[in-house]
């Protein structure tokens, strides 16, 4: 399921928008008809009755293709758009549709994302980077090459994040094309890892940080910092959308299962995701609120959890963190 939602959904990826700022709705050139004559109808029967929510449940197989439109309604002009990468990454597309400038965070390779500008004729403004790995900075070269687009990274991670051009801190406010992002440091996975918040559109890009069900392996962090990474993340709005760096979610649901199989919040989370990956579909965004609920790695007071795990009482969230973080990585 994995191989063909990253090798054929760029292909036939098409979207539908809604802005607020200029109540317009696209349909982007390419789009398939036969998407739009099935899905159409559906498409615009939620985005009216969900006006402030991402919609994104439209699908069919056509002769053993799986084929996907996104339709993504923002509160704000920020249009953002998934593109699946390698295995198992995804990048996304930001365009800011006022202006038509665009962004793309966490490219692991170029082809997808040139392919996914070529069919919507746009441009590239700039390359967010979360962290220096491979499988989020791997197109970063030869997109700038080709678009002159500005890298955007992490101040600490400056030798190590391809071709950047502007170096950011925590706390920084940059403006996308008028919008707010935040800069929020976020380390544990790397020393070096940020988060972009965009207050505007309720929506945060985790990286490695973040997962849904999860959060990354430690490997240039120690639980401590992990923990505090993610107290700063949980401590956005409930209703903020949480774009991460890979479709983890099904097998991160079966760890969470197994150590908080009482956590109906959790099971009922859990059969939603194994629904939409056998169709196909993307689970991200995640929302905070429902990561706060299922999450084991945001949970780590639950009873259940450290009783699973034989945590004591008396370790703090940070060593119970680092617990489960462990356990993860054995199962
Ligand atoms: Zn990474």
């Amino acid at each position: 399921m994995k191989m063909i939602l990253s090798r054929v959904v760029p292909k036939d990826m098409a979207s539908l928008s809604h802005s607020t700022k200029g109540s317009e709705l696209c349909v982007w050139p390419g789009m398939r008809q036969l998407c739009l004559r099935k899905n159409l109808l559906y498409g615009f029967m939620r985005l009216f009755s969900m006006p402030f929510k991402t919609v994104r449940s439209v699908s069919r197989t056509v002769g053993g293709v799986s084929q996907f439109c996104s339709i993504t309604n923002m509160s704000s002009s920020l249009q953002i758009e998934l593109v699946p990468c390698l295995q198992d990454n995804y990048a996304y597309l930001l365009h800011d549709v006022g202006t038509g400038t665009v962004g793309v965070v966490d490219p692991s390779e170029a082809v997808p994302i040139i392919d996914a500008l070529n069919r919507k004729n746009w441009n590239l403004n700039y390359i967010l980077n979360t962290h220096h790995h491979h499988d989020h900075t791997g197109g970063n070269m030869e997109l700038k090459e080709r678009y002159g687009a500005k890298v955007i990274g992490s101040s600490l991670d400056k030798e190590r994040i391809p071709g950047i051009d502007i170096a950011l801190n925590d706390g920084d406010n940059w403006m996308f094309a008028g919008h707010e992002v935040l800069i929020m440091t976020t380390p544990g996975h790397t020393r070096g890892h940020i988060s972009f918040y965009f207050p505007g559109s309720k929506s945060i890009f985790t990286g490695d940080t973040l997962f849904s069900l999860s959060c990354g392996k430690l490997f240039e962090g120690t639980p401590q910092q992990m923990y505090s990474s993610l107290r700063k993340i949980i401590s956005l709005p409930d209703d903020t959308n949480v774009y991460c760096g890979h479709e983890y979610t099904l097998s991160n649901s079966k760890f969470a299962l197994s150590i908080e199989p009482g956590n109906e919040e959790l099971q009922s989370y859990a059969s939603q995701v194994a629904h939409l990956r056998y169709k196909g579909l993307p689970t991200i965004p995640t929302l905070l609120k429902r990561e706060k609920l299922c999450n084991p790695f945001l949970r780590t007071s639950s009873k259940e959890i450290r009783r699973s795990l034989n945590i004591s009482e008396s370790a703090d969230d940070a060593e119970a963190l680092g617990a489960i973080r462990r356990a993860k990585d054995n199962f």
